[in-house]
């Protein structure tokens, strides 16, 4: 038996919502990972199932890794295909927004979702979400937006309402979101939800070799690269950096999803509790990527330093300007967390 962590009525009002609508718009966050791409398909099957016209629509591309989950096919990228999905968001009779907090994290998708006057259902493990959302359901202590739309699910609709294809994408969604089981994962309902996912018929260690082992080989020389020459250690901080501009991801042959994982790296070497990456997408723009472990809240620093946000121990934000400005911006983060950081 799973806790109950969302309460009756969330769940109520969800099989209210399903109920009383024909035609629902899924939206997940920019630059989607394995957890928005995998909680948004689970809840597209699942209301197919239950013969509603659904559209899954991301804001921008999602990576390579994932486009083998099922029904990916059918989802609409609002940045090449606007139009359909602004159609799509204004026909809805509902709209699900999953794993993100705040509707600024849907880039160009915001305003025509902001516009609509239909229900907005926000299913989200990330702290503090807006007040936008007419049914919230915001459970931080989720290891990922998918462990919390398996409960979606199975509360409103029970076990039996678990396909397949479903359990596919959950397990998808909790696998990348906790590092396969490393991370945010010591709750037994996780183990709990993986054994009824494996009475579905998944393979899981299919899923971890589709996602995980489908590097190319720039990828792995790249991260070669980064290993040998790109990261540096603040001792003193117990903290690391590591920076790709735009002419060395360009010289590697870089495609969306060849950097994901990196900025956990430096966690491996003992002693080090922060780790920041800094990534110049396009030359002024420069994605940033925050892990930690323990109490060290990388959220704070995001919000702070990075114009960003996310969880205590894996946030991000963006910044524009050159790499050598970014990096100041690090050393100035670092020295105003010092106290957390050397403590
Ligand atoms: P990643 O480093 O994988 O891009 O992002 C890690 C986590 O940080 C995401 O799951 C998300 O919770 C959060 N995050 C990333 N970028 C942003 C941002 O620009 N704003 C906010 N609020 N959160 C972000
Ligand atoms: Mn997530």
């Amino acid at each position: 038996m799973l806790e109950n962590i969302i309460l009756q009525e969330k769940l109520d009002a969800i099989a209210s919502v399903v109920e009383s609508g024909k035609r629902f718009v899924v939206l997940s966050h920019k630059n989607p990972d394995g957890d928005a791409v995998g909680s948004s398909l689970a809840l597209c099957s699942y209301l197919r199932a239950l013969g509603k016209d659904v559209c899954v629509v991301l804001p921008n591309a999602f990576p390579d890794f994932l486009s083998w989950l099922p029904s990916v096919g059918d989802v609409l990228l609002f940045d090449s295909d606007s139009q359909r999905a602004c159609n799509a968001i204004e026909s809805a009779d509902a709209v699900f927004c999953l794993d993100f907090n705040s509707l600024s994290r849907l880039g160009n998708a915001a305003e025509p979702v902001a516009g609509t006057a239909v229900p907005k259902v926000l299913v989200d493990h990330h702290l503090h979400p807006d007040d936008t959302f007419d049914v919230c359901i915001s459970c931080p202590e989720a290891c990922s937006t998918s462990e919390l739309v398996y409960r979606v699910i199975t509360g409103v609709s029970g076990a039996g309402a678990v396909s397949f294809d479903v359990a596919c994408c959950i397990y998808t969604g909790m696998m990348t979101d906790t590092g396969a089981f490393a991370y945010a994962s010591s709750r037994k309902d996780i183990f709990l939800i993986i054994a009824a996912l494996l009475e579905k018929g998944i393979d899981k260690d299919l899923i971890y070799r589709k996602v995980f082992y489908n590097s190319s080989l720039s990828r792995m020389r790249l991260w070669g690269y980064v290993m040998a020459e790109k990261l540096k250690l603040y001792r003193k901080y117990n903290s690391a950096l590591i920076t790709l501009t735009h002419k060395e991801l360009m010289r590697y042959y870089a495609v969306k999803g060849d950097t994901e994982g990196l900025v956990n790296q430096p966690l491996q070497i003992k002693g080090v509790r922060f780790s920041c990456f800094l990534r110049e997408e396009q030359p002024g723009k420069i994605n940033v990527s925050l892990r930690s472990v323990d109490d060290f809240p990388c959220n704070e620093v995001a919000a702070a330093f990075f114009n960003g946000g996310g969880h205590k121990n894996a946030s991000g934000g963006e910044l524009l300007c050159t790499m050598a400005e970014a990096v100041e911006i690090f050393r100035a983060a670092l020295f105003k967390f010092s106290d957390k950081l050397t403590s």
